[in-house]
């Protein structure tokens, strides 16, 4: 690079890295908010936490940073810069591009909504009354509209939002995806439905105390090669994991005590989350790309390791033992194929996050279908109760009782996630074609995850998805590791193969 190009590049990631320090300041924050800070100071939080990020904001939608852009998008200066540079600078214009093309006023509008719309919806779900939501949602989709006239219409207006979670997703591909999986999916629940097999798993009721729970969770990340030199466990309401920078990824679970499974899954779903950014190449801290590359990929490994792994049965022929040791009253008499069994098993219920791994996708499909209608069909929002229990009766074949448990069940739309939900179902079906190839290149893998050997599995994931980080798209990510494009046939012979023996059924 000509050294006076050489000197703008140093002063762009000088302003990038400024931008991420805010930003990893930011998630330091909430995590400590969600984590057990002290109540009496959440609101002084609160107000330096939109500080922070609006500094973040102004600096990625500076001038300064509009100048930068424009002087590397030259052909003569673009041409010197490697790869990874341009992937950098590519992931750096998006965002500029998203938030400078709303008008501030609108932006800030926007913001006062969304947060009003979260709190109206809490109450909205509690009491079942979609009537008093219904004009914030109203609103809320209204603005979405407008704002994907600003961001520029791909194919449709629901592209625009796709592309926001799953970068190059279209509509043309997800009804493709969605479809030929509803075809597997809807017969296969059918059929495990009208099952006479009904298993007797009374263990599942009986108290599982924090301690012993803590302990396996604990076991397992250290077995996944979660590394907690470069993060830590702890306990929140609702489990997640924030990746604050390479060296310092955190999870969290929670533990019910009349609940064994919850939390020795949730620690395997967000260990899987955790490993994906603990293993990425440390060339990319400080920059954007250090993080996952879309929410459908960080989904697939979380998902591979609590579904493809976790639920797998050489998994518990391995581990069941060590849950036993923490507690042995509790799970007397009960065998790792039973336990498995109490792991897989199907029922066709109204809530999303409470699915297993089959009909979780049918909820999925029905949110997609919908979202779609909103943005490409201009569905009144008054329509959506109706709507949405109409697709519930013909996909999982029970109709919500109230809202509460239908419509209002989930809090993304009250915050205008639109276009998210997808990634959930790409995740398994990323998660179920990697496992595939996995299996093809590694023909002893029942008999390492049956020895307790995972950490081979870890270091082929690190070597093809985790060291990427954003460098690579989605697309590619599939495309490199599985050696073509995604594919929704493998998830359905996975589910189908796992469930026609767990079930005895015949197809
Ligand atoms: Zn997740």
């Amino acid at each position: 690079m000509e050294q006076k190009l050489q000197e703008q590049w140093n002063g762009f990631r000088e302003l990038v890295a400024k931008i991420g320090s805010y930003h990893e300041a930011v998630n330091l924050m909430y995590w400590d908010l969600r984590t057990g800070a002290p109540r009496k100071g959440s609101s002084t939080r609160a107000e330096t936490i939109g500080l922070l990020s609006t500094e973040a904001f102004k600096l990625e939608t500076s001038d300064e940073m509009g100048t930068y852009l424009q002087l590397f998008a030259q052909e003569e200066n673009l041409a010197q810069l490697e790869d990874l540079d341009r992937r950098l600078l590519e992931n750096v214009q998006k965002s500029y591009d998203q938030n400078r093309k709303i008008p501030e006023k609108e932006f800030k509008d926007y913001t006062v909504l969304t947060s009003k719309s979260e709190t109206q919806w809490e109450e909205a779900k509690d009491s079942g009354d979609f009537e008093s939501f219904e004009p914030y949602l109203t609103e809320i989709v209204g603005t979405l509209r407008k704002f994907v006239g600003y961001w520029g219409v791909k194919d449709t207006p629901y592209d625009t939002l796709l592309d926001m979670y799953e970068p190059d997703m279209t509509v043309e591909r997800l009804d493709d995806v969605f479809d030929r999986l509803k075809k597997r999916l809807v017969p296969l629940a059918e059929a495990i439905a009208a099952s006479e097999i009904v298993a007797h798993l009374p263990f599942l009721d009986a108290t599982y105390p924090k301690e012993g729970q803590e302990a396996f969770s604990h076991f397992i990340l250290k077995e996944m090669g979660y590394d907690f030199e470069a993060g830590r466990l702890d306990e929140a309401v609702h489990p997640f994991a924030t990746g604050l920078n390479p060296g310092d990824v955190r999870i969290t679970t929670h533990y019910h005590e009349n609940d064994v499974l919850s939390a020795a899954f949730s620690s395997l779903h967000e260990g899987g989350h955790a490993l994906y950014e603990q293993n990425i190449d440390p060339k990319l801290t400080g920059t954007p790309l250090a993080q996952g590359t879309s929410m459908g990929i960080h989904e697939s490994q979380s998902r591979f390791w609590e579904n493809m792994i976790g639920r797998s049965l050489p998994f518990w022929e391995r581990y069941f033992g060590e849950l036993q040791k923490q507690f042995p009253d509790q799970l007397t008499g009960v065998t790792p194929e039973k336990f498995h069994f109490a792991a897989n098993r199907v029922e066709n219920s109204l809530i999303r996050i409470e699915a297993d791994e089959l009909t979780y996708n049918l909820h999925i499909i029905i949110r997609y279908e919908i979202e779609k209608m909103l943005f490409n069909e201009n569905l009144d929002v008054k329509k959506l109760p109706e709507v949405w229990n109409s697709k519930y009766e013909s996909y999982l074949g029970i109709t919500p009782p109230n809202h509460s448990e239908g419509v209002l069940q989930d809090v993304h739309w009250s915050g205008g996630a639109f276009g998210y939900f997808a990634s959930y179902s790409l995740g398994n079906m990323y998660a179920a074609q990697m496992m595939r190839t996995m299996r093809k290149e590694m023909p002893n893998l029942d008999e390492l995850i049956a020895q307790g050997n995972l950490l081979p599995i870890k270091e082929w994931l690190t070597e093809k998805v985790y060291v990427f980080g954003s460098a690579k798209k989605p697309s590619e990510i599939i495309f490199d590791v599985t050696g073509e494009e995604l594919n929704p046939d493998y998830l359905a012979d996975y589910l189908e193969q796992k469930y026609t023996s767990l079930y005895n059924l015949k197809l």
